[in-house]
This record gives C-alpha cells, sequence and structure tokens, in this order.
C-alpha cells in the first residue's frame, strides 16, 4: 500500500478512532494524508473566541498528525455541526480522493453506533456516507462531476478499500499496542478538546483493551477496530 487518505468530520476525529493504526501504516512506510472535513469550530469547552477556533483546532490537527508520521493535512471548509449529505460535498471528497489516489481511503461509518451513541455524531455519520459515495461510483466514474476532469485535469481514481470506523459490524482489528505513546501524544496537541480530562489516557487505553478482548487479541494488547470494505 503506497498512498491512504483519512476522510473525517472533525479535527481530532482520526486521533480518538485511529492515530494508532495511522502510527502503523507511516511506519511501514505508506504515505497518509488526512482529509478533515470542518475546522470543528462547534466543539470545545472553553471561553476561546468562536473565530479563533477553527484556525486553532486546524493547528492543532495538524500538530496531532505530525506526532503519527503525516505531513499533509487539508481542511475542507464546512460548517461543523451542520453538516449535510450534499453534491457539494461528494464532488469536494472525489476531487481530494483523484488529487491523492489512494489504495485505502478510511474514514467513519454511515451506519449509528446504538452501543456508543456518541460515536455517531450526525457529522460523523454524513462523512462516512458522502465518502462512500465519492469512493463508488463518483471518483472512478469519469463521466461523474465531469467539471473535476475538464476544469482541473484530474482524472479517475478506485479506491481499492474503505476501513470505517465506529462501526456497529466491526470486522477487524488493528494491535496498536506499540502505538500507545504516539497516539497518546496525538490526542494531547488537540488542547481545547482534551486538556479537560484528566483521565483522558485511562479512557482512551480502556477502549482499546476492550476492543483487543472483543477480538480475542492476548492479554494486555491494545487494539482499534474497524469495518473493512473491499470497493473493487
Ligand atoms: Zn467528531
Amino acid at each position: 500500500m503506497e498512498r491512504a487518505l483519512c476522510v473525517l468530520a472533525h479535527p481530532d476525529d482520526v486521533d480518538f478512532g485511529s492515530a494508532g493504526t495511522v502510527a502503523t501504516w507511516t511506519a511501514a512506510g505508506t504515505e497518509v494524508t488526512y482529509c478533515i472535513v470542518t475546522d470543528g469550530d462547534a466543539g470545545g469547552f472553553d471561553e476561546t473566541p468562536r473565530d479563533r477556533m477553527g484556525p486553532l483546532r486546524q493547528a492543532e490537527q495538524r500538530a496531532a498528525a505530525a506526532e503519527c508520521g503525516v505531513a499533509d493535512v487539508l481542511f475542507l471548509g464546512h460548517p461543523d455541526g451542520r453538516l449535510e449529505l450534499t453534491l457539494d460535498l461528494r464532488r469536494d471528497i472525489s476531487r481530494v480522493i483523484r488529487q491523492v489516489r489512494p489504495q485505502r481511503v478510511l474514514s467513519t461509518s454511515p451506519e449509528r453506533f446504538w452501543d456508543r451513541i456518541g460515536a455517531s455524531h450526525p457529522d460523523h455519520m454524513t462523512t462516512g456516507e458522502a465518502t462512500l459515495r465519492a469512493v463508488y461510483p463518483d471518483a472512478r466514474n469519469p463521466f461523474a462531476f465531469p467539471e473535476l476532469l475538464a476544469d482541473e485535469g484530474l482524472e479517475a481514481w478506485t479506491v481499492s478499500e474503505v476501513w470505517l470506523g465506529a462501526s456497529p459490524q466491526a470486522n477487524h482489528a488493528v494491535d496498536v499496542t506499540e502505538m500507545r505513546d504516539r497516539k497518546m501524544a496525538a490526542l494531547r496537541c488537540h488542547v481545547t478538546q482534551t486538556s479537560h480530562s484528566p483521565d483522558l489516557e485511562q479512557f482512551v487505553t480502556g477502549w482499546m483493551s476492550q476492543t483487543a478482548r472483543r477480538f480475542d487479541l492476548p492479554e494486555g494488547r491494545l487494539a482499534e477496530a474497524f469495518h473493512v470494505v473491499h470497493t473493487m
């Protein structure tokens, strides 16, 4: 796998769900790009003025990406908390897929996770659905969004597989035990989101060890889980 693209709704989504997995990919020599659909300007808990929040969270996400070996971070600038499944969103994600030409795309599940409702933020499900529609059929169909080819010279591109986080039907776990420190370092870069949680490490490690147990990994291991979908 040469290139992977991670498409997530908010700055910090990739780090909570997948930073360990991304770190294993970059360690193996895969080039990873992050495409963050909103600037997360509706998030945060402090008195930061709202117009400062977007730029701050972009900077936090770039720092967190660096902790996992990712230098390429794009922001689409859609409104946080008000994301809708539109043709504009599909085209924006299709454009990035054709620019990056990844073999693998990581996103969030479009399905609601009834056991962990917090994972199914509407922006997450919308991003997952728009990303799947961009992977199939938009990005691979030269006649979909013809302006991408005519005006920008972006040829059709077929993504081979999609990894969906926060899925009610996860079918694959990645052992990220060795990447625990990098994941925690990435999460701590999101100061506006995580600095108020003194037990962040405890609860993130708790999820990952539960996931490892669910997939029968040996005692003491940590894992992140995905619904892997083959799209060719
Ligand atoms: Zn989110």
